[in-house]
């Protein structure tokens, strides 16, 4: 038996927990289920698939990354590397304060909070663990959520500059260091020559 299947992107909602099944590859956020990885989604329930072997994360390798916990100097991260190859990576994965910005930084609250999307490159890999950083322009959050209701941030480029706000509405500074990718997933992909991951 074949099931359907469609491509998802990290951040997005699936569907809520009475509609499916919370699976491998997504989180459960107030009752919705959100894919973290990128990938194939199963029709029956919110598994994210992706079939082929893995290898090694690479030094430079670009990255997609959802922020875990964030407790200064580090933020814990899952990651999902930019490439249509599977790939293993050692943990924990972190991003530590001083490549969480082009420029200096004093708070990891300043650059992303937990739940959110970033873009960066990985600058170290050994046994111990994977760091990611974030110390180039085109690097930041890519998808951010409300702090208040949870809801997607949209990208506001109509002041001064660029400002995220709730779609619901919830009037919070929503501080954050803001990719010039921000919410443009697929426009990332192109940049890799990635079709889907
Ligand atoms: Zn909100």
């Amino acid at each position: 038996m074949t099931t359907q299947t469609k491509v998802v992107f990290p951040g997005t909602q699936i569907g809520t927990e009475e509609e499916y099944l919370q699976g491998e590859g997504t989180y459960s956020r107030g009752g919705v289920i959100i894919a973290t990885l990128m990938g194939a989604q199963s029709e029956r329930d919110a598994h994210i698939t992706n079939p082929r072997s893995p290898r090694q994360i690479r030094l430079g390798e670009p990255v997609f990354a959802r922020v875990d916990d964030a407790f200064d100097p580090i933020m814990l991260l899952t990651v999902k590397p930019i490439s249509n190859e599977r790939v293993i990576y050692p943990m924990p994965s972190i991003v530590h304060v001083s490549e969480a910005a082009p420029f200096y930084v004093d708070k990891l609250r300043d650059v992303a909070k937990v739940g959110d999307i970033i873009y960066g490159e990985v600058s170290k890999v050994n046994k111990l663990g994977t760091n990611i950083t974030l110390k180039k322009p085109d690097y930041g959050v890519v998808l951010a959520f409300c702090t208040r209701c949870k809801k997607p941030l949209k990208l506001d480029n109509s002041g001064q500059r660029p400002i995220l706000k709730c779609t619901a509405g919830c009037n919070l500074p929503e501080g954050r260091l803001i990719s010039p990718y921000y919410g443009n997933l697929r426009g990332i992909l192109e940049r890799y020559k990635v079709e889907n991951l």
